[in-house]
């Protein structure tokens, strides 16, 4: 299976995330899955004309094209001709690119929440008028439309994530390259669900303090972000508290509250990432498939149930007080 990789509005990071794959050489990995990479911005020797007349023969269909990934987001701008973005300084915009290839590829892929929903690069007033490939924020469309199939039927395939975890984009082409990506390992906004049916709260260390709503309040505590710090990981389709980071990391981890990287417009909660909105002393972004009632009866009860050890240690960023050994009488 071959792959063209193009970049268009973002940062680079989703690339950075792949390159630091933590199982050894990633271009091994992808020899190993039989991936074959015509062209990546950021790795392939070819210099700008090469690439250019490479993206051409893609284009018109001289050269057969399995996998089209985009990084970055779509910039429509400005008034619609995609003029924000030529690739290589040459005279079609990027967007006329990617629609070509897009039509004849055999699967597209949108690597990032950038090329997934506009993500950061279509925040505020988004001058560019960036977007999706599918996607534009939560709402379906983006440069291809809703009504986009890639030719076995299949709609944008969305890694999301900024970045998105390296695996979920090796383990996604690997699906695609063994013919074993259908409709139904998609979830509602396009993403594959071997990671998006999980949540960022599934196996984060701060669990019991969650349980307890024993909450940090300030960024080096080891209580839980949700009530102060505005985490959002129990809202957050992804499995990154499984699946560590390099083996052994995730936000939550390193001591930063998630912000919903994965989610459409998480760009733009209306608030400051770190900070907690509340509404009469109750977060306004509750747990998914929590009823707000539930939630209030819940926190109350946890509160007042909350074990000494767990409220100490949840204002501290070490551990004060360890668990109490019991003694089973013989
Ligand atoms: S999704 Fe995030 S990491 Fe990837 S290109 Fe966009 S801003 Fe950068
Ligand atoms: S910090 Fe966030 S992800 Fe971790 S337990 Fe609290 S709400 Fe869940």
């Amino acid at each position: 299976m071959n792959l063209l990789w193009l970049q268009s509005g973002g940062c680079g990071g989703c690339t950075l995330s792949w390159l630091g794959s933590g199982h050894g050489s990633l271009f091994h990995e992808l020899k190993d899955e039989g991936i074959e990479l015509l062209w990546h911005p950021s790795v392939s020797e070819a210099g700008v004309d090469e690439a250019r007349a490479l993206i051409e023969q893609c284009a018109d269909g001289r050269v057969a094209v399995d996998v089209l990934c985009i990084e970055g987001s779509l910039l429509r701008g400005p008034r619609g001709t995609g003029g924000f973005h030529r690739f290589g300084g040459g005279a079609q915009p990027m967007i006329e690119w990617v629609r070509q290839i897009a039509s004849r590829a055999r699967h597209v892929v949108a690597i990032g929440s950038c090329s997934s929903w506009g993500g950061i690069t279509a925040a505020g007033i988004n001058p560019t008028d960036a977007c999706g490939l599918q996607y534009d924020g939560e709402a379906a469309g983006g440069l291809l439309g809703p009504d986009f199939r890639d030719h076995g039927g299949l709609p944008v395939i969305n890694v999301a994530g900024c970045p998105p975890h390296p695996d979920w984009i090796t383990e996604t082409l690997a699906m695609l390259a063994h013919g074993r990506l259908r409709a139904e390992h998609l979830d509602d906004f396009g993403r594959p669900r071997f990671f998006a049916d999980q949540l960022v709260h599934h196996g984060c260390p701060r669990n019991e303090y969650y349980e307890f709503k024993a909450s940090a309040e300030k960024s080096s505590d080891q209580g839980c972000l949700m009530e102060h710090l505005g985490c959002g990981g129990t809202q957050a389709h992804a499995d990154c508290n499984q699946r560590l980071w390099n083996g052994e990391g995730s936000c939550l981890r390193g001591g930063y509250a998630c912000i919903r990287c994965t989610e459409p417009g998480f760009e733009e909660p209306g608030h400051p990432f770190e900070s907690t909105p509340k509404v009469a002393g109750i977060p306004i972004g509750l747990p998914s498939d929590m009823p707000k009632a539930w939630f209030i009866a819940l926190a109350a009860l946890s509160k007042s149930a909350t074990p000494t050890r767990v409220r100490e240690n949840a204002h501290s960023d070490h551990l004060l007080r360890a668990p109490s050994v019991k003694r089973t009488k013989r």
